[in-house]
């Protein structure tokens, strides 16, 4: 994942004709920090877990990035997640850098006990180099608003009333109104700027989504409130689709009850894989990274993708979709909007002032809207795709923050 990340890195380092030097500068982590973290399982037995946190880059303030919990957390993916992170705090424009981190486990098999367990190990171990100033985690794969509490309250034993640390936080305990959504609703917003782009109405488009977690169930019923068809979902048990439309209301009640689509009695099982080259014109994958790839990506029929997860599409199916005309809306742009409330948490934490979700709502919506606006000029400035233009804005942004902090011998054309 991270050679995904260090690719398209690359390209957009060629557009601005950055130099070797200065790409390895910018490229290279300020921090990557490794943990082992042991705690007595419930059987009593002793159980080692590692847990990484990699900080990127800190040029336009304090870091940030979620915290995933998975079998396939390593150094690799904390690092290529954290780099993203990077250039999406700047491409949305909020005062942050990134960071990325979890623990490498299978939450499936813990009980809730040993996640609290290790999340407060996770804490204690790393508690020197977070912080509402340093470095603030927030929710990602297989972490929710709960073990952000826990966060807080482990980092407040050791520095005292910190709700800053630590964002996606519950409502009762310093979160904000409209976080859990936050990413779902960013994700409609670039769609709609996506459908003006491509003069189509939500009411002539279907849709499937990959994923139907945070983002992809908050991204299914907001687009289907603005009238599109929610044709297909696939999560990692199964898939669901109805040509009708699935009502998206009944589909998450299921959820809530039974962990997954599969199953759900108003529509048709199918394999979950197939969701990717369903015959729809908008694709959301909102799970996990590499889901469009060479093996699948000439039967992909979507004509828009908007990329709710971080890194669903490989470099070579990347190619392959803007050759075809195919509009991207890159992870770094299109699932920005967790990020943005996140921001506005802080924010929140940061004043002891709580604001009523029609306001986070209205300021995510502009923000997305002006992120979204400020890639397209750069794409067409420079006639490049809208992922390359993403990081290529992210990069200027964060290397101007750098330069003007220091002096620079280097004339660089940010
Ligand atoms: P989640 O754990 O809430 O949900 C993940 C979903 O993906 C589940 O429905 C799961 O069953 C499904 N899934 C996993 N493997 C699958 C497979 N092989 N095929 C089909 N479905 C599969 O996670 P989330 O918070 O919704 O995050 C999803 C993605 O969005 C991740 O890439 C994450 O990094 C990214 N993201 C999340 C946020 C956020 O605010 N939660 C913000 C930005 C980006």
């Amino acid at each position: 994942m991270l050679e995904d990340s260090h690719y398209y890195f690359q390209k957009a380092a060629d557009v601005l004709k950055l130099s070797e030097r200065l790409r390895e500068i910018i490229w290279t982590p300020i921090r990557t920090v490794k943990v082992d973290l042991v705690i007595d399982d419930d059987e009593g037995r002793l159980q080692h877990y590692l847990g990484f946190r990699v900080q990127h880059n800190n040029a336009r303030g304090p870091m940030k990035g979620g915290l995933r919990y998975h079998p396939s957390m390593d150094e690799d993916h904390a690092a290529a997640l954290a780099n993203l992170m990077t250039w999406k705090t700047a491409i949305v424009d909020v005062p942050f850098g990134g960071a990325k981190g979890g623990i490498n486990c299978d939450p499936q098999t813990m009980s809730e006990s040993e996640l609290n367990k290790v999340t407060r190990r996770f804490v204690e171990r790393t508690k020197e180099v977070i912080g509402p100033t340093v470095d603030i985690p927030a929710p990602d794969v297989n972490t929710n608003a709960k073990v952000m509490g826990w966060i807080m309250d482990e980092y407040s034993k050791y520095a005292g009333f910190s709700p800053a640390v630590v964002t996606g936080k519950p409502l009762e305990l310093f979160g904000s109104e409209g976080r859990d959504e936050a990413t779902g609703r960013g994700v409609m917003v670039v769609l709609d700027e996506a459908l003006k782009d491509r003069n189509k109405n939500w009411q002539d488009i279907r849709i499937a989504i990959q994923g139907f977690g945070n983002v992809g169930a908050n991204a299914a019923r907001l687009v289907a409130e603005q009238g599109a068809k929610v044709v297909a979902v696939a999560d990692h048990h199964g898939g669901v689709s109805n040509d009708d439309g699935l009502d998206i209301g009944a589909l998450i009640l299921w959820v809530a009850k039974h962990r997954t689509v599969k199953g759900f009695p108003d529509g048709t099982a199918f394999n979950s894989s197939d969701v990717i080259t369903w015959d729809v014109d908008v694709l959301i994958p909102a799970a996990l990274e590499n889901a469009i790839t060479e093996e699948n990506v000439n039967e992909v029929k979507a004509d828009i993708i908007v990329e709710g997860a971080n890194g669903p599409t490989a470099p070579a199916a990347h190619e392959v979709l803007v050759k075809r005309g195919v509009l991207i809306v890159p992870d770094i742009l299109a699932n920005a909007g967790g990020v943005t409330v996140s921001y506005f948490e802080w924010a929140q934490n940061i004043q002891q002032f709580r604001w009523q979700k029609d306001r986070v709502d209205e300021e995510l919506t502009r923000k997305m809207r002006e992120a979204y606006a400020a890639v397209r000029d750069v794409a067409k400035e420079k006639n490049i795709d809208m992922r390359i233009a993403a990081f290529v804005l992210g990069i200027q942004r964060v290397g101007k923050a750098a330069t003007s902090r220091v002096y620079v011998a280097e004339k660089i054309n940010f």
